[in-house]
């Protein structure tokens, strides 16, 4: 293997309707909406992007909100669970947040080394924060609806759900270049590079888990980072080497993207860190305005018309009178 991944990119899912999506995730859990477009498979639909003040690879979680859509069931060939990072110590703080918001949560793991908040989403996504006792040393965004002390940093890890684990796990170190850093209790733990928040997936082999339907409150896709496009490039040649069907390269404006299942069923991503999200708007108005790709822009005002009308928190733009 010459190619391997860096970490997270992002994680995409599947939403209901978009306003109270926006809602969560920027009341919620204090992330800021660095991109609103469209799917640009499917362009009278939404594509939201949520994440850290510039969108920073390792940050974002993404969003296909489809009105009506029906309930999909979390299962076995999916990422079952999307952890974000979140300081040592704020698990109340984030506790209470969620009720005073009527979000339900409840703390699912204790260790000494990792403390975890289960919280569903309006949409049944399985979303946790997960407090390390190592630090992320990463900024968090500065919301008004969360208070920095507590902010998300990014990603934390990906949980992944299959019913045979030693596929996954062989593909993610032969073919993305994770290692295993820890096995307990039925999870075995892989990381890029230094292991840090934002590097890891969790692989949960589980014969009685019913299997995934992909559909509303569940996960299309998880993305993995490749800094750049001639990388990306060499990298789908040595995964089309290896039998792997593998999409070609595509544009998706903010990052190119290649895309293949794995063996237990989740799909992949291997997404670009450049271009980012400046490119057609300034890092102040990240997310304010809908923004098309040059191919879909001439369909702009069928567009605007078939896509719902939303509105965005105050939160979302930079705090008054910051520097
Ligand atoms: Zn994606």
């Amino acid at each position: 293997m010459t190619v391997m991944t860096q970490g997270l990119h992002h994680v995409t899912a599947i939403a209901g309707a978009p306003q109270r999506n926006i809602n969560f995730y920027i009341t919620g859990l204090g992330l800021r909406l660095v991109k609103k477009t469209v799917n640009f498979d499917d362009p009278g639909t939404y594509h939201l992007y949520y994440g850290d003040e510039a969108g920073r690879p390792g940050s974002l979680i993404t969003f296909f909100p489809w009105r009506g859509i029906q309930q999909g069931r979390v299962g076995a060939g999916q990422s079952t669970s999307t952890a974000f990072s979140v300081p040592a110590g704020s698990l109340g703080w984030w506790t209470e947040h969620f009720a005073a918001l009527g979000a339900e949560s409840r703390i699912t793991s204790e260790s000494s080394s990792e403390e975890r908040l289960l919280v569903s989403d309006p949409d049944g996504l399985q979303i946790e924060l997960v407090a390390s006792s190592v630090t992320d040393p990463r900024d968090p965004w500065d919301s008004a609806s969360v208070p920095a002390e507590y902010a998300i940093r990014g990603q934390h890890s990906s949980v992944l759900t299959v019913r045979h684990p030693e596929q996954t796990i062989a593909l993610l170190t032969n073919d993305l270049g994770l290692t295993i850093v820890d096995e307990s209790a039925g999870r075995t733990r892989l990381a890029a590079g230094d292991g840090s928040a934002g590097t890891i997936v969790d692989v949960i082999g589980s014969s009685l888990a019913p299997d995934g339907l992909g559909a509303g409150g569940t996960v299309h896709h998880i993305a993995f980072r490749v800094p750049d496009h001639a990388t990306q490039q060499a990298w789908r040649e040595e995964l089309v080497g290896k039998g792997h069907q593998v999409t070609g390269i595509l544009d998706r404006q903010y990052f190119t993207s290649i895309y293949f299942r794995e063996p237990g069923g989740v799909l992949f991503e291997i997404a670009t860190d450049t271009p980012g999200f400046d490119i057609d708007e300034p890092l102040l108005e990240l997310g304010r305005s809908l923004k098309l790709p040059p191919w879909l822009e001439p369909s702009r005002e069928q567009i605007e018309h078939s896509v719902a009308q939303i509105t965005l928190p105050e939160e979302n733009n930079p705090a008054l009178g910051a520097a």
